[in-house]
C-alpha cells in the first residue's frame, strides 16, 4: 500500500481537514506556504496519468474539495494555487494523484 493509501486507511496519522466517502483534505508534513492543503481520492491513481474518463465524477470532486480546503482555511478571497505535480521531472515524489492547496502569501509565477 502506498504512503497515501496508508493515510487514506488511517494506518499513517494526518492532519485531517474534512473527507468524504470518496476523497480526503489533510495538512502536507512539509509545508511549502503558511497553508498547504493535499486532496486525494481514496482511491489509488498514481497521476493525472491514469485519470480515465471514468474518473469524471471524482476529479470534479477533488477540484470542488481543493476549493473547500482553501475555503475552510480562510484564504479563498486572498488567494491560492492548486498543482498537481505530474512525473518524476514535475517534482511528484508520492506516487498517488494528489493537489496541493497552498496560500497565504504570495506566489511567484513560473513556478520553479
Ligand atoms: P509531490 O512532491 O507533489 O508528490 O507532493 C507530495 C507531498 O506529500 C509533499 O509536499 C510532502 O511534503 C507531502 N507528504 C509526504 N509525506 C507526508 C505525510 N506523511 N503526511 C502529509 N504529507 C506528506
Ligand atoms: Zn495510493
Amino acid at each position: 500500500m502506498c504512503l497515501f493509501c496508508k493515510i487514506a486507511a488511517k494506518q499513517i496519522p494526518a492532519k485531517v481537514v474534512f473527507e468524504d466517502a470518496d476523497l480526503i483534505a489533510f495538512h502536507d508534513i512539509n509545508p511549502g506556504a503558511p497553508t498547504h492543503i493535499l486532496v486525494i481520492p481514496k482511491q489509488h491513481l498514481e497521476s493525472l496519468n491514469e485519470a480515465a474518463p471514468e474518473h469524471a465524477a471524482l476529479l470534479a470532486n477533488l477540484l470542488l474539495a481543493t476549493r473547500r480546503a482553501a475555503e475552510s482555511a480562510g484564504i479563498a478571497q486572498t488567494g491560492y494555487r492548486v498543482v498537481a505535480n505530474t512525473g518524476a521531472q514535475a517534482g511528484q515524489s508520492v506516487f498517488h494523484l494528489h493537489f496541493h492547496v497552498l496560500g497565504g502569501r504570495a506566489m511567484a509565477w513560473p513556478p520553479g
